[in-house]
C-alpha cells in the first residue's frame, strides 16, 4: 500500500484575507490583548444586530457556550438531558460536565435532525411517569435548522429548556428567522472549520438579558465588582480574546457572501452528481435557508455497487479530504451506558453517509475536479 499523499483540497479550511490580518494587527497595537476589550464588546453588538438577536456573548469556544447555556436553564447533577445523537461530541460533553444524563434522540431520513415525533412521545412518557427532562440540545445539523414550529411549543408546555446548537448554522434560517435565535439560549462555534472563524471561538445568544448578563460573569470567573476579586460561585475563564474577538468582526462583515458560496458549492455537486444510482444528498430543507456549511450525501452501496468508504479513500489517495458524517452519539464508547430514541436512522447515516470539501475558498476548478473523482468511483 503506497501512503496517501498529503492533503491539497481540504474539507472546510479557514477563509481569512487581508481585512482579518488588518483588524487583527489593530487591536494588537492597542494593547487589547486580553480576554476582554472594545473588540469584544463591538463584535457581540455586531453579532446581536446581524440576527437580530437582543444579546450575545462571546466565549472561548462553542462548547463553553453550551456549558454555560445548560447550567443557566438549572441542567444540574442526575437530570436528564435530551440531544441530538447526529452531531458532533460538543453538543453532548457539557451535559456530563453538569453531571447530567444525555438521552439521545434518533434523526429522520428527511432532515437528518432529531426526530420531533420521538421527542414529543418521550415528553409525553416522562409526564407520565413524573419523570421529567431538564433540557433539549437542538443541533442545526450541517446548517440546515431543526423543525421549531413544532420542537419549541412541544417544549415550552412540557417545561423543557430548549437549547439550540447552531454551531454549524451560522447564517441559515427557518422561516426567515435567524438559527440560533429559537431556544432559551442559541450556541455559535468559530473553529477553524466553521462558516466563520476565529481560529478557535464561540457565542451565546439570548433573548434574555439577565441569562446574558450572567454568562458573562461565568464567564469571567464569577469575579463581582470589587477592587479586591470577590467570589461568591465559582465561574470558568470562558471569555473570548480580544485578539480573536478583532478577526470575527472582519470575518462577521463577510457572511453573507460566505454563505453564499457554500450554497451555490452545494448547488453545483447536486447538479453535478445527481444521475448516479445510488447517491442521494442529505436533504437540506429550503435551500436559500440552509447554509450549506457541508454538503453531504449518503452512497448506498447495494445501488452504487461501492461503499462510502471506498470513495473516501479514492478520494483520500488524490489529496482530496472528505469525511463520514457524524458518528452518531449513542455508538460512540464514551456514551455506551447512555439511553436512545430510536437510533437506527442515524446509524444507516453514518454508513453511508460522506461530507464533501465545502468551505468557501473552495474553487471551481477544486470543485471540478472532486466531482470528476467522484464520477470515477461511482462510473465503475
Ligand atoms: C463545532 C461544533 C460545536 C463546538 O464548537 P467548538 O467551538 O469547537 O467548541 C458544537 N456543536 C456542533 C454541532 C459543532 O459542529
Amino acid at each position: 500500500m503506497t501512503a496517501d499523499p498529503p492533503i491539497r483540497i481540504h474539507l472546510s479550511p479557514p477563509h481569512v484575507g487581508v481585512e482579518e490580518r488588518e483588524h487583527l494587527l489593530e487591536a494588537f497595537e492597542s494593547n487589547w490583548i486580553a480576554p476582554l476589550g472594545p473588540d469584544v464588546d463591538a463584535f457581540e453588538a455586531e453579532f446581536a444586530a446581524v440576527l437580530g438577536a437582543p444579546h450575545a456573548v462571546a466565549l472561548s469556544s462553542g462548547t463553553a457556550a453550551l456549558h454555560l447555556a445548560l447550567r443557566q436553564v438549572g441542567v444540574g447533577p442526575g437530570d436528564r438531558v435530551l440531544c441530538s445523537t447526529m452531531t458532533f461530541v460538543a453538543s453532548a460533553a457539557p451535559i456530563r460536565y453538569l453531571g447530567a444524563e444525555p438521552v439521545f434522540v434518533d434523526a429522520t431520513e428527511d432532515s437528518w435532525n432529531l426526530d420531533v415525533d420521538l421527542v414529543a412521545e418521550a415528553l409525553d412518557e416522562a409526564a407520565r411517569i413524573g419523570r421529567p427532562y431538564r433540557a433539549l440540545v437542538a443541533v442545526d445539523l450541517y446548517g440546515r435548522c431543526c423543525d421549531y414550529e413544532r420542537l419549541a411549543p412541544l417544549c415550552r408546555d412540557h417545561g423543557v429548556a430548549l437549547v439550540e446548537d447552531a454551531a454549524e448554522a451560522l447564517g441559515a434560517r427557518h422561516r426567515g428567522r435567524a438559527a440560533g435565535t429559537f431556544g432559551a439560549a442559541g450556541v455559535f462555534s468559530f473553529n477553524g472549520n466553521k462558516i466563520l472563524t476565529t481560529s478557535g471561538g464561540g457565542m451565546l445568544v439570548t433573548t434574555d438579558a439577565d441569562l446574558a448578563a450572567r454568562t458573562r460573569h461565568l464567564a469571567t470567573q464569577a469575579r463581582e465588582p470589587a477592587a479586591h476579586y470577590e467570589h461568591v460561585e465559582v465561574g470558568y475563564n470562558y471569555r473570548l480574546s480580544n485578539l480573536l474577538a478583532a478577526l470575527g468582526r472582519a470575518q462577521l462583515r463577510k457572511l453573507e457572501e460566505r454563505v453564499s458560496r457554500r450554497r451555490e458549492i452545494g448547488r453545483r455537486y447536486r447538479e453535478a452528481l445527481t444521475d448516479h444510482p445510488g447517491v442521494h444528498f442529505a436533504p437540506m430543507g429550503d435551500p436559500d435557508e440552509s447554509n450549506h456549511w457541508l454538503t453531504c450525501l449518503t452512497v448506498d452501496p447495494l445501488v452504487a455497487r461501492v461503499d462510502r468508504e471506498a470513495l473516501r479513500q479514492h478520494l483520500r489517495s488524490r489529496g482530496i479530504e472528505a469525511r463520514p458524517v457524524w458518528k452518531p452519539m449513542h455508538r460512540q464508547p464514551v456514551f455506551g451506558d447512555c439511553d436512545v430514541l430510536g437510533g437506527k436512522v442515524a446509524e444507516r447515516l453514518f454508513e453511508e453517509g460522506l461530507c464533501l470539501p465545502s468551505g468557501s475558498s473552495l474553487t471551481e476548478a477544486e470543485q471540478d475536479e472532486v466531482v470528476t473523482e467522484i464520477g470515477h468511483v461511482l462510473g465503475r
